[in-house]
């Protein structure tokens, strides 16, 4: 299977909740690799552009005012097959939904405040990590 790159955001729930660790231990025990790695806070306008494609939805307005409410960590994750096998990790959008051991079951407290974002597709792995890292900011193993 091909080594592929994918975008991870620990959402400002995981961080508000001290749960940063915690998640990337999952991650790291299931072999994803933490290439790139950073703490930010999202402008309003970072947020309303990183999730323009749901801007028609109806939880758009929310969704922005939660992705600003506190720091996030957003980080580069590389392994076999890694879009798909991060969003497999992740568990399903609704945490009540989400299958046993997956992060959202765990740690998710609402299908809003769900701990984690992940690419959901290669294309979209590459536009969101040029969305938030340079090339000299990804350092592979
Ligand atoms: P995913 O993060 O699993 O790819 P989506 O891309 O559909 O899910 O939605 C992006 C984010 O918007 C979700 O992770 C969640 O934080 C929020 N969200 C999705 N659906 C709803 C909803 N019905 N009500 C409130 N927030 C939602
Ligand atoms: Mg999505």
């Amino acid at each position: 299977m091909p080594i592929e790159r994918t975008l991870s955001i620990l959402k400002p729930d995981a961080t508000a909740r001290n749960l940063t660790g915690k998640i990337n231990a999952v991650l790291e025990e299931k072999g994803l690799r933490i290439v790139a790695q950073k703490r930010l806070r999202l402008s309003r306008r970072q947020a309303e552009a990183f999730y323009a494609v749901h801007r028609e939805r109806s939880f758009f307005g929310e969704l922005v005012e939660y992705m600003v409410s506190g720091p996030v960590v957003v980080q580069v994750l590389e392994g076999e097959n890694a879009v798909a096998y991060h969003r497999d990790i992740m568990g399903a959008t609704n945490p009540a939904n989400a299958a046993p051991g997956t992060i959202r079951k765990l740690f998710g407290e609402s299908i809003e405040r769900n701990a984690v974002h992940g690419s959901d597709s290669p294309e979209n792995a590459e536009k969101e990590i040029r969305f938030f890292f340079s090339d000299i900011e990804i350092v592979a193993a």
